[in-house]
């Protein structure tokens, strides 16, 4: 595939740039995202772009808004501000969960909701027992006349403290049938604890845990629920969604590394030592070569799988490998751009050290490195690492 954008395409890129010069940047100066930012703050900064979204969105003319185009949107916002690009993307997941599997009332009530900040979303899978198989969750959701009686723990989940509604995967019992399902909790109208968890990268990012102790959830709220919970029909549910999401995380990645590289090229610019700008050293131009081949590979293994869903085919190979090829390229990539600015890079003072611990967080979620290697490996073996 050789990625040459059209001529919308390009029109939609400067709109997005220019969204986030105008938009998102000065949200840098007025909020802190060293730390976790709020619910308060996730409702004003929503407020606040709601309207030059939909701007934006008239100006692009939505029927054209095709996956190509939503990445170009996802690498901008990602290079000005990586916390509030995952706070937001994470936030809004449960309003694509509800229209690709939810019923028309869930849809009616919740996505309207969702989309305009008033409540704030997450999905909760993990569990201090159970990461990278998600089959093999212990929350539980026992059938109580018009309810399931919800207990559990989850634990990393974005947006887990901020959150209004909570997207769970739990083990569903009705009567002696069991299986893995889907529930929307409200946190209104069937309360959940929840707590943050500190973490060493995308400090803005709000991620933690959530606690369910007897919470009665209507059995209105079960998404999807094909009734054969044994068949393993709704486990899918939770794995249809990755394609996208992992492709997103790599532009994600690839965004990173591209602000962290740019930062490396003004340094290597800028800086002089032994008599020349740092530069015109062979060894800082050997890592300039590398980093800009690595980060175009990422891209473009990117752009292949958002190509591919925007015909309509299934991409979950293309889109492992740009996911784990992405986030461990920026993951080097940032580590090379605090090489090229020596000690300075490892100060505060310089953007690439926040950079750098950003871009570490994005080789665990949305399957690790490693399990995305399997899932590839299995693609083309035809045999499979998993059982
Ligand atoms: C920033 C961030 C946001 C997140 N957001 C969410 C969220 O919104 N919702 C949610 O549900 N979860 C979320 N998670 C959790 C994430 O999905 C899990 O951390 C991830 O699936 C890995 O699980 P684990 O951390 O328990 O690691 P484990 O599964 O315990 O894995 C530990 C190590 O063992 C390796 N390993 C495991 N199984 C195998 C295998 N079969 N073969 C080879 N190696 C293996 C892994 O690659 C890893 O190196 C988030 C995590 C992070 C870091």
């Amino acid at each position: 595939m050789f990625l040459d954008y059209t001529e919308e395409q390009r029109l939609i890129a400067d709109m997005a740039r220019d969204f986030v010069s105008r938009e998102v940047l000065p949200l840098n100066e007025r909020y802190d995202f060293n730390r976790p930012i709020t619910r308060e703050e996730y409702g004003e900064i929503w407020q606040s772009l709601l309207p030059a979204v939909m701007r934006l969105a008239e100006g692009m003319d939505l029927s054209d808004l095709d996956y190509i185009s939503v990445g170009i949107l996802i690498e901008e916002i990602f290079k000005a501000n990586p916390s509030l690009a995952c706070t937001i993307g994470m936030a809004v997941g449960p309003a694509v969960t509800l229209h690709l599997f939810g019923s028309v009332e869930l849809k009616k009530k919740y996505i309207p909701l969702v989309l305009s900040g008033q409540k704030v979303g997450c999905t909760a899978i993990t569990e201090p027992n159970v990461g990278s198989n998600p089959a093999g969750v212990q929350s539980t959701a026992v059938r109580d006349g018009d309810s399931y009686i919800l207990n559990g723990t989850k634990t990393w989940i974005s947006c887990a403290h901020i959150s209004d509604l909570a997207v769970v995967t739990c083990r569903i019992r009705e009567g002696k049938r069991e299986g893995i399902g889907l529930l929307l909790v409200d946190r209104g109208t069937s309360p959940y604890d929840s707590s943050e968890l500190p973490h060493i990268g995308l400090k803005g990012f709000p991620t933690g845990e959530l606690y369910f102790s007897d919470c009665q959830v209507p059995c209105s709220n079960r998404i999807g629920g094909s009734g054969n919970e044994e068949s393993g029909e709704d486990l899918k549910m939770v794995f249809q969604g990755f394609e996208y999401a992992r492709t997103a995380m790599a532009l994600g990645a690839v965004a990173m590394a591209q602000a962290a590289f740019d930062h490396a090229v003004s340094y290597a610019k800028e800086r002089r030592q032994w008599g020349k700008y740092i530069g015109e050293h062979q060894m800082i131009q050997e890592m300039i070569a590398d980093m800009s081949t690595a980060i175009d590979a990422a891209r473009l293994l990117a752009y292949r799988a958002l190509s591919l869903l925007q015909q309509g085919k299934r991409c979950d190979r293309e889109a492992c490998m740009a996911k784990y090829y992405a986030t461990e390229m920026a993951v080097e990539v940032t580590s090379k751009a605090i090489q090229i600015h020596g000690a300075n890079g490892l100060s505060e003072e310089y953007p690439v050290e926040r950079i750098f611990r950003d871009a570490r967080m994005f080789t665990i979620p949305d399957g690790t490195t490693q399990i995305q290697k399997l899932i590839v490996a299995r693609d083309i073996l035809g045999l499979s690492a998993f059982c």
